[in-house]
């Protein structure tokens, strides 16, 4: 076990190639219904389609109650051109954020953090099984294809991440379809691993 977990994770998330990461306490990350409400409506296209998006993953309630059992939280995002967010490649931007939380879980489990949990932008089965048909998860087929690397979405769950961009110091714009690359040339794709 390193002498300096903390320092060993941030390092780690360089490593996996976050843009940045930092240590926060959990206290300090807002979970909204209303966020978690925006799957649904207006609505994204995974909604309802795999096990760690809702209505499948736990409501914000839940996770604000989990959120207290966990004193501290790393944060870490990928800058990504916004160009690149609005097209098809985003999924792969995702893929990567996903796998890094799921490698960031794995590293803090192993510096001591027994309860470590990771979490993740964006929807897993759009990422990992855009081709098959259901969630393995779902259909009560068996377990999810892409344990190692598929995590719960933090939007799904509510967690107001402009927010806590905001409190971390992380420059942060909306963007939406109608968004302009031009004159937001710059967006991020982020993740979360509570540590306790
Ligand atoms: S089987 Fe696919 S869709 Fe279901 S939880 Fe795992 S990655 Fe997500």
């Amino acid at each position: 076990m390193p002498n300096d977990p903390e320092k060993s994770l941030l390092q780690h998330a360089a490593a996996l190639g976050a843009s940045d990461a930092r240590m926060i306490a959990s206290a300090g990350i807002r979970v909204e219904e209303e966020l978690a409400r925006i799957c649904r409506d207006p609505g994204c296209p995974g909604y309802g389609q795999g096990a760690n998006c809702p209505p499948h993953v736990m409501p914000p309630a839940a996770f604000r109650e989990l959120l207290r059992t966990y004193p501290q939280a790393l944060v870490f995002k990928f800058d990504v051109p916004t160009e690149v967010l609005l097209g098809d490649d985003r999924f792969e931007v995702a893929r990567i954020v996903h796998e890094t939380a799921a490698g960031l879980e794995r590293q803090a489990l192993a510096c001591g953090y027994a309860a470590a949990r990771g979490f993740a932008a964006s929807s897993c089965k759009r990422i990992f099984c855009p081709q098959e048909k259901d969630c393995r998860v779902l259909s009560g087929k068996g377990n999810c294809r892409h344990p190692e690397a598929a995590r719960p979405s933090i939007s799904g769950l509510g967690v107001n991440f402009f927010e806590l961009s905001r409190t971390v110091g992380w420059p942060i714009q909306r963007i939406t379809s109608e968004s302009d690359p031009e004159a937001i040339p710059m967006g991020l794709m982020a993740g979360i691993v509570l540590l306790a």
